[in-house]
């Protein structure tokens, strides 16, 4: 079971996506177990601080340390180990090889959700976290970011999704992105569905999606291909390809 724990000033940006599809499936199911803290309820003041101005001036306010200590604190004497996990623009890019492995910790994933202009540095110094980024922008906390790579761990668990072949097959599974897909009706406003999906031909149909995948990933993302593992025919084939495209440009 993947256990996770979100700690937030706003519960509420949470909650709705924790309790729809896929993500409520799963905690049902026990693949996965979600706690969700209120950084309010850990402040030590009677007014509930939980941020204040920044020191040497400057715009906004800042995440104070000692409520998210206590929280971080707690959980782990309560749950045991833990891998804490600070949503900042400033961390390491998340990307599908992070969310495999998350899906697979064997600790319990803590989640420090900024806000605001960000959060007092000693929880950084003071604690071992991993700063962990979902792009270059800027969000205005780090609620989204958590749910973003709660949800792209979740789906890898195996026993979530219905059919664990589809993950084989997605995108960025083996460096390649997807083949396009198609569904039911076969024309549709004069498309049609490529007749090699309709022979019933499952040969020829791997063929054709391992080639349309390989045209996606070469077309959109030929980054990628330096780390796909492809057989000696395919680099051929895309040799040819990108030859093709040479001499159209
Ligand atoms: N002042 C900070 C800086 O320049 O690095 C940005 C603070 S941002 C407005 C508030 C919070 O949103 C951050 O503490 C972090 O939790 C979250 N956040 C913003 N952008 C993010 C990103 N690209 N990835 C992950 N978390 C992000």
């Amino acid at each position: 079971m993947m256990k996770c724990d979100i700690i937030t000033l706003f519960p509420g940006m949470v909650a709705p996506a924790l309790h729809e599809s896929i993500l409520k499936r799963a905690q049902e199911r026990r693949f996965l177990e979600i706690g969700v803290h209120r950084l309010r309820d850990y402040a030590t003041d009677k007014h509930q601080t939980t941020d204040d101005v920044p020191y040497g001036g400057g715009p906004g306010m800042v995440l104070k340390p000692e409520p998210i200590f206590a929280v971080v604190e707690k959980i782990h004497r309560e749950q045991g180990e833990t891998r804490i996990i600070m949503p900042s623009p400033q961390g390491k890019r998340f990307d599908q090889k992070m969310a495999s492995a998350f899906s697979k910790e064997e600790r319990r994933l803590v989640f420090i959700c900024g806000h605001y202009e960000g959060i007092d540095a000693r929880v950084k110094e003071g604690m071992p976290v991993e700063e962990v980024s979902i792009g270059d922008y800027i969000l205005t906390g780090g609620e989204l970011a958590a749910l973003v790579m709660i949800d792209a761990a979740a789906r890898l668990i195996p026993g979530v999704l219905g059919e664990p072949a589809s993950l084989e097959e997605e995108s960025f599974a083996s460096s390649l992105l997807e083949y396009p897909q198609y569904t039911r009706p076969v024309e549709f406003r004069g498309l049609r569905v490529p007749d090699i999906l309709l022979s019933g031909n499952h040969k020829s149909i791997r063929t054709w999606r391992k080639q349309q995948a390989l045209l996606n990933t070469l077309r959109k993302r030929p980054d990628l291909l330096a780390d796909a593992s492809l057989t000696e025919d395919e680099k051929e084939w895309v040799d040819r390809q990108c030859d093709t495209v040479k001499s159209h440009s």
